[in-house]
């Protein structure tokens, strides 16, 4: 009788709820990982995604080896995988946690429990995060949530009896790299043990002030959890990480400044699987707006010239610039850059949103398909129901980036340059440039202001021919998040209210 643990992105034994599973039947275990070609093929996949997943792997088989085991990885497709086990050795169940990816996995997913089923194969999935599967009333959503994340923290296993011929039978194979490398100098490195000693510094330390901090991308590279990559491959369990935070903000010594940090801090874990959520209802998110009728707000291709300056940090507008920049450099950056990216691109540059989500998606670490894609639409004012937030890249580098460190440090091309003169380097006299520097930093694409106020002209002037209440009611009613009481449905707003409300709060 074997057992195979088939790993996604959930790289960890501990709170591991189908290893620990495996592990008490006492029977063999093969921990499984199929490296998918097909799926490094995908337009939001990226070599900087691959790398953190491998260092992942490798801590994954210390951990295993740990419990006397040791994990297999085979590179091909998943059904194929499972077939040459099951040849040569047969199988009797596969345990894995559930899936909300992106079109391809879910389809590979209904691939392999097709195969189980012809197979008399038992197929059971765990579920990792708040997501539920066919949920018939989103109002039921938040309790489910809490009740998942109260559940007992399991222990890593400490025996996984080993299969003789599982890790014979699938040695060598060349390269292991599916896709082609990707620069990332400062990329987050993969990995149970880095997940752990973050979450650790985080709770210790640099939780002090969460909430004031972590919008300016100088003080949140130090100041945010940086989990997102672990949470995204799963090398830390997301309740693990809700439940520590739960007790160092409750423990008594801590100061009220810290427990502040860590509820708002709690906040976002639930708004981690409340965008997921999104995804999992309505799956054609990935591709489509999530207003059906606003789809259609922009026709044709994107113009190409706007959309590489956008891709290579070169809009002329020094914020944006230094965030993508940065973010091609280390594969993170804060929550407020990346909204004011996708938001530069979608109003002031009036691309499609695909094309920039896609080239986003690619750039992230922890590229997780449920918050993206819904978080991509959001920022381009496509859900419908929430105000259209159109960032000011003058404003917003004014406010987050007073002296302009952040600025200097990705666009040497203003080192020189002072923090009064370096948000709008375009404003300089040539004399200034002359004792600044400057010259070789490109003039804007257009000017902001006339663009944003000729883009929120554009999505009002749509909104009013061809944007029907029952479809703003039906992404309300869907993806809404509910406030107050569990069960109370809220009762729908105005289209013209129903644009202040947030889809997160
Ligand atoms: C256009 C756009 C795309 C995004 N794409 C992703 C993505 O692919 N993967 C991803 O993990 N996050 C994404 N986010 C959300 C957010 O920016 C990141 O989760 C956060 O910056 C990660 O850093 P952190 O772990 O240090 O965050 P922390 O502030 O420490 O938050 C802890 C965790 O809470 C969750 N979280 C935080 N903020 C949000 C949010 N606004 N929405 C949903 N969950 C949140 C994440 O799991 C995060 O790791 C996106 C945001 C935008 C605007």
């Amino acid at each position: 009788m074997t057992s195979v643990v088939w790993f996604k992105r959930d790289l960890r034994t501990r709170d591991h709820a189908p290893l620990a599973t495996a592990a008490s039947l006492g029977e063999p275990v093969i921990p499984l990982y199929v490296i998918e070609d097909e799926y490094w093929q995908l337009p939001d996949t990226s070599g900087r995604q691959w790398a953190f997943i491998r260092d992942s792997l490798n801590d994954l088989d210390r951990q295993l080896r740990q419990a006397g085991n040791q994990l297999l990885v085979v590179r091909g497709s998943v059904v194929d995988t499972l077939k040459q086990i099951q040849a040569h050795q047969g199988i009797n169940r596969i345990f894995c946690h559930q899936e909300t990816g992106g079109h391809w996995t879910f389809e590979r997913d209904k691939a392999v429990i097709g195969w189980c089923s012809e197979n008399q194969v038992e197929f059971r999935e765990w579920n990792q995060f708040g997501v539920v599967r066919r949920l018939r009333d989103r109002d039921i959503w938040d309790r489910a949530w809490t009740e998942l994340m109260r559940q007992p923290v399991l222990d890593k296993p400490v025996a996984l009896p080993k299969s003789d011929s599982g890790q014979a039978l699938f040695t060598g194979g060349g390269s292991r790299d599916p896709v082609l490398p990707d620069p990332c100098p400062d990329r987050q490195i993969g990995g149970s043990a880095r997940g752990e000693k973050l979450l650790a510094s985080f709770l210790d330390r640099r939780c002090v002030g969460y909430q004031y901090n972590i919008s300016s991308p100088n003080t949140a590279v130090r100041a945010c959890s940086r989990l997102s990559p672990h949470i995204a491959y799963g090398t830390v369990s997301l309740r693990e990480i809700y439940q520590e935070a739960k007790a160092t903000g409750n423990h008594r010594n801590t100061l009220p400044r810290k427990k502040k940090s860590l509820t708002s801090f709690r906040s976002r874990l639930h708004w981690h699987c409340h965008f997921i959520q999104k995804l999992e209802d309505e799956p054609e998110l990935e591709f489509r707006a999530m207003h059906r009728e606003m789809e259609v707000l922009k026709t044709g291709p994107n113009d190409s010239e706007r959309l590489q300056r956008w891709q290579e940090g070169q809009t002329g507008w020094p914020l944006v610039d230094a965030s993508m920049r940065a973010l091609n450099h280390t594969g993170w950056i804060n929550f407020r850059m990346r909204a004011m990216l996708m938001a530069i691109a979608s109003y002031q540059l009036w691309l499609h949103w695909r094309d920039p989500a896609l080239h986003l998606a690619r750039l992230f670490t922890d590229f997780e398909p449920g918050i993206h894609y819904s978080q991509a639409q959001m920022q381009s004012g496509l859900t419908g129901i929430n105000a259209l937030r159109i960032y000011n890249p003058v404003l917003q580098s004014q406010k987050l980036d007073p002296d302009g460190e952040f600025i200097r440090r990705w666009i040497p091309e203003l080192a020189g340059v002072p923090g009064e003169m370096i948000h709008t380097p375009w404003l300089m006299t040539p004399t200034q440039r002359e004792r600044y520097g400057g010259n070789t930093y490109i003039p804007p694409i257009c000017d902001h202001e006339q663009a944003a106020r000729v883009a929120r002209k554009a999505i009002g002037d749509f909104r009013k021919q061809h944007v029907s209440q029952a479809e703003t009611d039906r992404v309300l009613l869907q993806h809404g998040s509910r406030k107050g009481p569990v069960q109370k449905r809220p009762s729908l707003p105005s289209k013209q209210q129903s644009d202040q409300l947030s889809l997160f709060d």
